[in-house]
């Protein structure tokens, strides 16, 4: 059998291992060195806008600190793209705060501004302590940040944006992460870039960069002995890891441009074959990195066959999120909308596309998924 082609796996560069070499040779082996300066460095001029970067141990602390930096705490109300990574909601319920999900809307799958401004309507009429919304841009795919950023100067409440598969992605020429009053990346395995594993969190300030590194770094107050305040965490970003992450930032435009030309790949293959719909950008505002390319089939016995059969020839697919509302941890709690979601993940289906496949995976793919379609 041909060897795994898998969904999105990481793609080196080629200076990862000089950098790592770097940290050795000068001993910052640590949470702390020229490496994390310089990653941050280079992510905060890629994306402009003036804002701040803190690289961190992963995109879950960078949500869980934004949530921590806007006050989130028992009591308060978190609005939560409910078409989403588990990770962007698990960080509400560690602040013991309770999440409030809202459905997506069918263009770019992401929070629905109706459906939101609805729900903060009836929030607010029921005297709730409404603290945060996240947003998340679904596989790349920019969220409608014009009317999301209206909503939430309206009703004065902070949007934390999830980027974490967003780098690179823009709309409007303006670069994702730096929309909401916080940006997340990630940097896992599977992501665009990769650093093992890791995130950061993108803010407006100096003193708000201080204030989440203080965090991050076990809320240590300033005094020759350990004296703490605060609850503090330990999320920094390893000095071993920004290197990886240097290395990763000189060939994310290339990693971009393989992506959006597998994205191509498929809309050429589906239009021979039709019956599949490609999830598309929905104007040129939007410019999407395709960190992952998904399909919509006509019903879920149909996803799920096509599921199997590339599992056959060993090529690695997924189901679209299982919405949040509908997960056993989640389902309790208030969810606001219709049955977006819940279609998307019955009949939603993400395909191979990382950035380092070759020709060969790419024809095998093109071969598998041929055959399905002419059986
Ligand atoms: C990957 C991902 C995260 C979590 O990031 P980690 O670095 O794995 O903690 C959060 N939200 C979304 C939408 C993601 O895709």
């Amino acid at each position: 059998m041909n060897s795994k082609i898998w969904l999105s796996s990481p793609h080196i560069g080629g200076s990862e291992q000089r950098y790592i070499k770097e940290a050795f040779d000068s001993n910052w082996v640590a949470p702390i060195g020229l490496n994390i300066d310089h990653f941050e460095d280079s992510l905060q001029s890629y994306i402009g806008e003036d804002k701040r970067c803190v690289a961190l141990n992963s995109g879950s602390s960078a949500i869980h600190l934004a949530l921590v930096l806007l006050g989130v705490s028992v009591g308060s109300e978190v609005l939560c793209q409910s078409f989403t990574f588990v990770a962007s909601a698990n960080p509400i319920l560690y602040l013991g705060a309770t999440p409030i999900f809202i459905d997506s809307e069918k263009e770019t799958w992401n929070i629905c501004p109706i459906e939101l401004e609805k729900c903060i309507i009836e929030r607010i009429s029921k005297g709730k302590n409404l603290k945060a919304i996240i947003v998340t841009h679904s596989y790349g795919m920019p969220y409608k940040a014009d009317q999301l950023n209206e909503v939430s100067e309206k009703y004065n409440i902070p949007i934390i944006e999830d980027a974490a598969s967003a780098l690179g992605s823009s709309f409007k020429n303006q670069q994702c992460g730096t929309f909401g009053n916080f940006g997340v990346f990630s940097f896992n395995g599977n992501k665009i870039i990769t650093t093992s594993s890791g995130g950061a969190l993108i803010c407006n300030s100096d003193k708000e960069k201080e204030k989440a590194i203080f965090l991050a770094t076990q809320a240590r107050d300033n005094a020759p002995h350990y004296q703490h305040s605060e609850v503090g965490y330990n999320y920094r970003m390893s000095n071993i890891c920004a290197g990886i992450g240097r290395g990763q930032m000189e060939v994310l435009g290339k990693h971009i441009q393989f992506r959006r030309e597998m994205h191509q790949f498929y809309i050429k293959l589906f239009r021979k074959i039709g019956k599949v719909s490609v999830f598309k950008e929905p104007s040129p505002d939007f410019h999407s990195n395709f960190w992952l390319s998904a399909i919509l089939l006509e019903s879920f016995e149909k996803r799920e066959a096509l599921r199997l059969h590339l599992e056959r020839d060993n090529i690695e697919s997924r189901p679209l999120w299982k919405p949040m509302h509908l997960q056993p941890i989640f389902n309790k709690y208030p969810f606001y909308g219709g049955y977006v979601a819940e279609q998307l993940f019955e009949k939603g289906l993400c395909l191979p596309s990382g950035s380092n496949l070759t020709i060969i995976e790419k024809d095998g793919i093109k071969r598998s998924i041929t055959s399905f379609f002419k059986a």
